[in-house]
């Protein structure tokens, strides 16, 4: 089977890894959690990054540490990973819903402005609260679908004049750019990457928060790390225990020294499968966007025009051929957890999510694989 995207651990891990087993530094105490952060805070341009054992709890940390409580409201978009609203659930909030640009399958700003203008209103105190529900509208959460980027400009400009906390889901964008800058200076207050094992870079699970605000910086690492007060058992706030271990952050400073050549590697397949495809009628290949240089985490074929019978063929073809092939991530009203949260939506996200077909792209994939690939995929819209 060709996995759809899977770990490249070739580099430096296992000595790493074995480094920690000798010294005993196996848990939260040791070296590579601190090279570890200070990797990632470079690769994304930013002034900190604390390490989190998930990506899903660094997006918990940082809206519970930018003031979002029981009954807040948060802007997620429609089309993303389901941890994007759990994290907001995480702290009793409530996620709205919104749907995506179709150009781009990110959040779109322009809905944004419209829940904002005509569904909100602000009360004597000057908080904006959504009419239908009476919450608070604290944060906009947009995610960079597929590693590409969302409109930051946009969501900054949104975020300023409605004085909202803006926080960007850029769990795969690790590599990617935002108008020529590194994902930490493209405008979010925070900006959170996962280190899962499906994502360009890992660490077997993790994630990390970055931020220019060196004092917030600080905030969030006493936040994720119980809160400890000096050397005693001696606690300030109710913490988290959201820390990364050594043995992960081992293999993220391995797998960091390569992130260059991943995202070269990502960047190739996503090209070949476009060259390839591009002479195919109604198969297109995902979003790109003018400001924007996405990671290529995922790559794949967007079909618009097929009916689902057909997409659901492609994706049988593919399996039957040793090709996993999966549908891709239901939009978070359609869930049973969301199905009743708040929702701004025009039905994108609806017709998009399963009309997207990703396709096998991992950073080690070779060149007969992918030709495999191609070959299954070319010969499914011959006949
Ligand atoms: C992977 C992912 C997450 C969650 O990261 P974990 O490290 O798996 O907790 C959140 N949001 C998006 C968009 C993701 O793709």
């Amino acid at each position: 089977m060709i996995p759809l995207c899977v770990p490249n651990i070739s580099g430096n891990e296992g000595k790493y890894l074995a480094r920690c087993v000798e010294t005993t530094f196996v848990s939260s105490v040791g070296e590579y959690v601190d090279q570890f952060e200070a990797s990632v805070a470079r690769a994304t341009g930013s002034a900190f990054a604390v390490a989190t054992s998930s990506g899903t709890s660094g997006l918990h940390s940082a809206l519970y540490a930018s003031g979002v409580g029981p009954g807040d409201h948060v802007i997620i978009p429609a089309l993303t990973f389901i941890a994007t609203a759990n994290a907001v659930a995480q702290c009793y909030a409530v996620p709205v819903i919104v749907d995506v640009s179709q150009d781009n399958w990110c959040l779109d700003p322009d809905l944004v402005r419209d829940l904002l203008e005509n569904r909100c209103d602000r009360d004597a105190e000057g908080i904006l609260r959504l009419r239908e529900t009476g919450g608070a509208i604290r944060a906009i959460m947009p995610v960079c679908a597929m590693g590409l980027p969302a409109d930051m400009d946009a969501f900054r400009d949104i975020a300023d004049t409605y004085r909202l906390v803006l926080i960007a889901d850029a769990a795969a964008a690790i590599g990617a750019t935002y108008r020529g800058r590194p994902i930490g200076q493209a405008g979010a207050d925070l900006s959170v990457v996962s280190f899962n094992g499906n994502k360009l870079v890992t660490c077997g699970g993790g994630g990390a928060i970055v931020g220019q605000d060196l004092e917030a910086g600080r905030r969030l690492k006493h936040l994720t790390t119980t809160a400890r007060v000096g050397r005693d058992y001696d606690h300030d706030i109710a913490g988290f225990n959201y820390r990364m271990t050594n043995l992960q952050a081992a293999v993220g400073v391995a797998q960091m020294e390569r992130l260059d050549e991943f995202l070269e590697a990502k960047s190739r397949i996503a090209a070949t499968y476009e060259q390839a495809f591009c002479d195919l009628q109604g198969v297109h290949a995902f979003p790109v966007a003018g400001w924007a240089k996405s990671s290529h985490w995922l790559t794949g074929l967007y079909l618009p025009e097929l009916s689902l019978e057909r997409v659901a063929e492609l994706r049988g073809s593919l399996m039957a051929n040793g090709i996993e092939a999966r549908s891709f991530w239901k939009p978070i009203h359609m869930q049973a957890p969301y199905s009743c949260a708040p929702t701004h939506l025009n039905g994108k996200a609806e017709a998009l999510w399963e009309r997207i077909l990703p396709l096998p792209c991992s950073s080690h994939l070779t060149a007969i694989e992918q030709r495999a690939v191609i070959t299954v995929v070319t010969r499914f819209f011959a006949c």
